[in-house]
């Protein structure tokens, strides 16, 4: 079981925590312009890498959309933070 840390609530269990998003990813604009093929890229072509990923996460258990960095191989977490914006 890996520990990951919310910025609210501190180390938690991963179980408790759901993937949301690639950081930095940008929807395509204007809506009414964006082609089926570009909408489905945004929504689920991820670049999954093999070591470090900047990605956004919810906790569950605080309603928590944060940012964290971590290597997908050692799974080392090496910052965990509030988005830009974001307040708790
Ligand atoms: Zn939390």
């Amino acid at each position: 079981m890996q520990i990951f840390p919310c910025p609210f609530c501190g180390p938690r269990e991963e179980h408790e925590f759901l993937f949301a998003a690639e950081a930095g990813k940008v929807r395509p604009e204007p809506a009414e312009k964006v082609s089926d093929a570009e909408w489905a890229a945004y929504l689920y072509h991820n670049e999954a890498p093999n070591g470090a990923a900047r990605e956004v996460w919810y906790h569950q258990t605080c309603g928590t959309y944060f940012l964290m960095t971590r290597d997908t191989v050692t799974r080392n977490v090496t910052e965990s933070r509030f988005l830009p914006g974001a307040s708790a």
